[in-house]
């Protein structure tokens, strides 16, 4: 393993964050798969999974078996990592102005458009590497200011050139489910197969620009762009929700760790013999279908169905109690699926989302992500 630190640039005189990249295999070596643990700071199952995979690679490559390459960002989000308010932490979103650190990374389509135009061919691999090139320069070209955007602006440089990668989230309560875009849903089979995935969410675009589909966003785009041209999926990136914040146990998180070495093996980042595939628990579904419960009064939730039960359409899935008078308010599900997350606390206002289902009937539009 070689670690590099990268520093950030510091907003402030006498401060200081940087980042901490641990690479394995040779550089340049293909596949490359590209790993973040906690981009949303307070998302702790991947700090510890991140932990776990470390150790696994590093005794993976002792023993030769280091075909690719793998780059892992333990710690995703130092500025997150490092915000609280009154004891309480604050990983989500930037204290300084209050935006989500996982949206508004660069759209780079258009400007990497504009390089490739003329000099595609009819040679997939060449394209494939045109475009990587075409990216890494509108990449480059833009001009982060704040710590933030240098943040995100350095973690896209490191993901972009991959073949693979995993950005590694959690939910609040929930059970293990995947976000991936529809054309890479057949590449992350196995991932979902291995880790367990109980709800697995595609789309083309989100909305709101996350990490995940700034680097993966732009194959799909262009290769539409250019129909005669053949340009492959030169990067497939997946969001993997690790249950809940508050699953943060050694042994799940060794399996959870043991499951994302297996898919290396798959795709070929690991020598040896791939594991057998278990049964997928579930089939992907639109994101735009995926049903948020929303809250139509304040008061004290209580639910009647967790994360990873399967709820039918009308189905109560919580009571909202107004505790001055005792009105109980339900709050139900249109659609059937399984409830994938549920809120964390226990006290709503009116119009907060308090939980999700996996449904397959809504046709939603707008942002399709959480806050
Ligand atoms: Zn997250």
């Amino acid at each position: 393993m070689n670690s590099d630190t990268i520093a950030l640039p510091s907003a402030t005189p006498g401060t200081r964050r940087t980042l901490t990249v641990q690479r394995f295999g040779t550089p340049g070596a293909r596949p490359q798969v590209y790993l973040q643990a906690s981009l949303h700071a307070d998302e702790i199952p991947a700090l510890l999974v991140a932990d776990k995979l470390r150790r696994i690679l590093q005794a993976e490559e002792a023993a030769g078996r280091l075909r690719g390459e793998v780059i892992l960002v333990p710690v995703a989000n130092p500025i997150g990592l490092g915000q609280s308010l009154m004891g309480h932490h604050v990983g989500r979103f930037d204290m300084e102005d209050g935006k989500n650190f996982n949206r508004d990374y660069p759209y780079l389509t258009d400007a990497a458009a504009e390089r490739l135009a003329g000099r595609l061919t009819d040679d997939a691999d060449a394209n494939k590497a045109a475009v990587r090139a075409a990216l890494a320069d509108a990449l480059a070209e833009q001009t982060p200011r704040t710590e933030a955007e240098h943040l995100k602006h350095r973690l896209l440089a490191l993901a972009i050139q991959a073949d693979y990668v995993l950005d590694l989230h959690c939910d609040l309560e929930a059970v293990m489910h995947l976000y991936t875009l529809t054309p890479s849903a057949d590449a992350f089979a196995p991932l979902q197969r291995l880790l367990g995935a109980q709800a697995v969410f595609l789309a083309e675009e989100s909305g709101g620009d996350p990490f995940d589909e700034a680097v993966s966003r732009p194959w799909n785009e262009l290769a539409k762009r250019w129909p005669d041209k053949p340009i492959p999926m030169g990067c497939h990136s997946v969001t993997v929700e690790l249950r809940g914040q508050a699953d943060v146990e050694h042994a799940q998180a060794e399996t959870d760790a043991r499951a994302i070495a297996g898919f290396l093996t798959h795709v070929g980042a690991l020598s040896g013999e791939p594991p057998a595939l278990p049964e997928p628990l579930c089939a992907p579904t639109p994101l735009e279908s995926s049903e948020p419960l929303v809250a139509p009064v304040g008061g004290v939730v209580v639910f009647h169905h967790k994360p990873g039960d399967r709820v039918e359409a009308g189905a109560v899935v919580a009571d909202i109690l107004d505790p001055l008078d005792g009105t109980l308010t339900p709050v139900r599900s249109s659609s059937a699926g399984v409830l994938y997350a549920h809120n964390a606390t226990r006290f709503t206002q009116a119009g907060k989302r308090i939980a999700k289902v996996a449904g397959t009937t809504l046709r939603r539009t707008g942002p399709l992500l959480s806050a």
